[in-house]
């Protein structure tokens, strides 16, 4: 049975990197009728908050990458039966594997200060020496080191790097075969002098535990790599299949950063992309569909997903791409369903538009198509929000010019003239031409008050498209507002 695992650390926002990660592991598990799990990294117990935990969960279930056992997004509960899926709850377990270690003459205590490896590796670096740390602790026996540990010495738990001729290699399903000269790592750090395991050492220990078959990640960990195959085989474990994905660039091609703009799901989220449209997406950094299919859908990526697709050469985060498709996702919407993932966004920006869903529906035919993001949307619906009129600084001007009171008072009584709720783009241009013959008034003279007395400023959004979407009573409402400043 195919399991495979995200393992976030909760130190900071979900990054789109990180979202691949999760979407690729969530993939492979869903393709294969496997399992998805959460596991959270919070052995780092400075940089860890339950805050970002919580984010970072409630980010994946929005991008729908849901778990089927771990840490779960609204209770952050265990589920499943290899738990518990925090690290930081596991901590005899890591315990109990660096005691079998240590017994076995594999692992043992290093009693070197700071200031003593440091001196170690300055001198290595001066000999042009790898940096490794070479300790005088290496062949301490067990109860001597435990005499010191009790005498109040501090000693961390150190792995005894097997063999140094040897090679170590596996075969990578993004890169395939990846050879290490074991020589390339010195005996590591297993466990540190508070008791706090280190990554590698955990991150074996619960794959095994958890019965993870494939572990999909970045491949900044692939260095790791070494050091965990060396501990899955002192604790005769099996290897899972590893893959490591490639890196994501900005679009100058330096490592995507903070400097690329927005990185994080959460700042997406916010900017009004679609969790449909990032899955797409960050699906194609690093991963082509066998029939070069752009648009996929979560359904069809899980279909079509296979490792032997994922691309070992660097993916470019191009966001105008991102956004392009967004505006697919977004167009192909149901109204109704637009409208709903709209609300929050108009909301948020304090609008109050009408709750009849069939000018809902209007309006979005109208705006639907100038839109990539949802917060788009916000400016071109401020307009048409019920108590958001005011009149500007900018239309001061307008309304010292003699012709504008007599427009405006024209404009209105034309429209209480009309009888339907709303008026129709063709009666709004009737109305104003009717204006222009009534007032002998033309051009900036005729339109600039109008759009006063509609907008409460003399630019802005195209009159014909946004009069039919005003009430006709709101329109009249705005005209006395204009008139009550003249
Ligand atoms: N906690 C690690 C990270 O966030 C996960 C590494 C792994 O997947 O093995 O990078």
């Amino acid at each position: 049975m195919v399991r495979t695992r995200f393992a976030p650390s909760p130190t900071g926002y979900l990054h789109v990197g990180g979202a691949r990660t999760a979407l690729y592991s969530y993939l492979y598990a869903r393709k294969h009728n496997g399992k998805f799990v959460l596991r959270v990294e919070d052995t780092d117990e400075e940089r860890s908050s339950e805050e970002f935990l919580r984010l970072q969960l409630s980010d994946l279930k929005w991008l729908g990458y849901i778990s089927d056992e771990g840490v779960e997004a609204d209770t952050l509960k265990d589920i499943g039966p290899y738990g518990p899926y925090r690290q930081s709850e596991r901590l005899s377990i890591y315990r109990e594997h660096a005691d079998k270690l240590l017994k076995e003459g594999r692992a043992y205590y290093c009693f070197l200060t700071d200031v003593e490896i440091d001196l170690q590796r300055k001198e290595a670096q001066r000999m042009g020496r790898p940096p490794q740390v070479s300790s005088p602790y290496r062949e301490l026996p067990l109860k001597e080191a435990e005499k010191k540990l009790s005498n109040g010495e501090k000693a961390v738990v150190r792995f005894k790097v097997p063999d140094l001729t040897r090679e170590f290699s596996f075969v990578d399903l993004v890169r395939g075969e990846v050879k290490f000269p074991s020589d390339m790592v010195g005996d590591f750090v297993c466990l540190r002098s508070g008791g706090m395991p280190v990554y590698n050492f955990c991150c074996v220990i619960d794959d095994a535990l958890m019965k993870i078959t494939h572990v999909l990640r970045a491949e900044e960990h692939l260095s790791n790599t070494l050091r965990q195959m060396m501990l899955y085989e002192a604790f005769g474990y099996e290897l899972p299949q590893f893959g490591h994905l490639s890196i994501i660039l900005g679009s100058d091609r330096q490592k995507l950063s903070k400097r690329h703009g927005a990185t994080s799901v959460k700042e997406y989220r916010e900017n009004g992309y679609l969790p449909e449209a990032i899955t797409n997406f960050i699906a194609l950094l690093g991963w082509s569909s066998p029939n070069a299919q752009e648009i996929l859908s979560q359904k069809e990526l899980v279909e079509q997903f296979s490792t032997e697709r994922l691309n070992s050469a660097a993916a470019v985060f191009d966001e105008a791409k991102l956004k392009w498709m967004n505006a697919q996702y977004l167009r192909a919407l149901p109204h109704q369903e637009l409208w709903a993932r709209l609300e929050p966004f108009f909301a948020r920006a304090g609008l109050k538009l009408p709750q009849d869903p069939a000018w809902q529906d209007r309006s979005l035919s109208v705006y639907k198509t100038s839109i990539e993001t949802l917060v788009d949307a916000i400016e071109h619906y401020r307009p048409l929000s019920q108590d958001a009129f005011i009149v500007y600084e900018e239309a001061n001007e307008v309304l010292k010019w003699p012709t504008t009171k007599i427009v405006i008072e024209e404009w209105k009584r034309q429209l209480a003239s009309q009888s339907d709720q709303y008026i129709s783009e063709a009666q709004f241009l009737t109305v104003q031409d009717t204006v222009k013959n009534i007032c002998k008034a033309k051009g900036k003279e005729l339109f600039m008050p109008i759009r006063v007395a509609i907008v409460g400023k003399p630019h802005g959004a195209e009159l014909k498209i946004l009069v039919p979407l005003i009430e006709k009573k709101t329109l009249i409402e705005r005209a006395d507002i204009v008139l009550s400043k003249i």
